[in-house]
């Protein structure tokens, strides 16, 4: 495909789509029936759909009864750590081995114009930044989460928090499938805004920020504290007289889920004429500018709301600048009002 007919390319290579992010249709006016219904279509059928069917593959497949799950016995434990880490490893290593390694489309829709292989840097592990991602991933991130889902599935296993049962609830229990990704949107928001102030930003996040030109490895490298926070969105189900099955729904959400915005293509092409939207920009976005698209273009525009949403246009670029010159006038106004020691 020529992906100049849908974007345009500058001197360094990057990438940029003509089309500005939006947010979802019901935010905008005038309201237009045909968009809300595609983009209820693709919230239903898109990345969500296979995110709960695996869920529904760990929950028959992986996980023990309810009853067995009321002891952390080491079993059911090392069997759930053991599935998360095959198949995080699997699922991202397919986009990682397709448009990376194999570099299937080559730098086609790519929104940085280099691969990460090609710039070693002393902040990564081995000067790689593929490695340190792949390292952080699965020696951190996935056996912190998957000891934050033994604990949120034990809790409602052993009655610490009250469940609901589906055939009791049916009404409830989908009601919670279809807000699990709204729960996981708001959480990631704010856990992301909390830990871009700067001293935590400085020892914990900015890890995460390493990778400038994020790549599917990139997903969940993060450090130790910002890994719990991460899946801590597993917790919000206990106050919604849940279920341990939406347990699993949140945690595949967050854990698959993190590769879509570091997949760093603008379009997936299936064959050499189609392509599939990764939706990958807004995150894209956040890696380059830092301080824009706290959360994706998801269901409820948080980052419009608060401030910070940039939807790649000059517009957008304008505000931004603006609002970080703002920024650096209050802090030197801060600095220079500070008496000398
Ligand atoms: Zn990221
Ligand atoms: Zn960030």
């Amino acid at each position: 495909m020529d992906d100049l007919e849908y974007g345009t390319r500058n001197k360094r290579g990057d990438w940029q789509p003509h089309q500005s992010l939006n947010v979802a249709p019901f935010w905008r006016l005038p309201f237009s029936g045909g968009k809300i219904l595609s983009w209820l279509l693709s919230y239903l059928f898109g990345w969500n759909l296979l995110f709960f069917a695996s869920a529904l593959v760990w929950w028959f497949l992986v996980l023990p009864d309810v009853e067995t799950m009321k002891t952390l016995s080491a079993g059911w434990i090392v069997r759930l750590l053991v599935a998360n880490w095959v198949a995080i490893i699997l699922f991202y290593g397919i986009f990682e081995w397709r448009f990376y390694k194999r570099q299937a489309q080559d730098r086609r829709f790519k929104y940085n114009g280099k691969f990460p292989s090609e710039q070693p840097s002393d902040v990564f592990w081995f000067k790689s930044q593929n490695i340190d991602n792949f390292i952080r991933s699965i020696l951190i991130s996935v056996p912190i989460g998957t000891a934050v889902e033994v604990i949120a599935l034990w809790a409602f296993a052993s009655g610490a928090v009250p469940m609901i049962a589906l055939a009791d609830h049916p009404v409830w229990f989908t009601t919670l499938v279809l807000m699990s990704p709204i729960i996981h949107e708001a959480h990631f928001f704010f856990i992301h805004r909390a830990i871009h102030w700067p001293p935590i930003y400085r020892l914990v996040h900015s890890v995460h920020h390493n990778s400038v030109n994020p790549s599917p490895w990139s997903s969940l490298s993060m450090h130790p504290v910002e890994g719990f926070l991460y899946f801590a969105s597993v917790f919000w189900q206990f106050a919604l007289f849940s279920n341990p099955f939406l347990v699993v729904f949140q945690w595949n959400l967050a854990g698959f889920g993190a590769v879509v915005g570091h997949i760093g293509f603008d379009k997936l092409e299936v064959t050499p004429d189609t392509a599939i939207d990764s939706h990958a920009y807004a995150h894209y976005l956040h890696h380059k500018h830092f301080e824009v698209n706290y959360c994706d273009d998801g269901v409820l525009p948080w980052d419009k709301w608060f401030g910070t949403w940039h939807d790649g246009s000059p517009e957008s670029e304008k505000l931004m600048q603006d609002r970080f010159r703002k920024k650096r006038e209050r802090l030197n106004r801060k600095t220079s009002a500070t008496p000398p020691q």
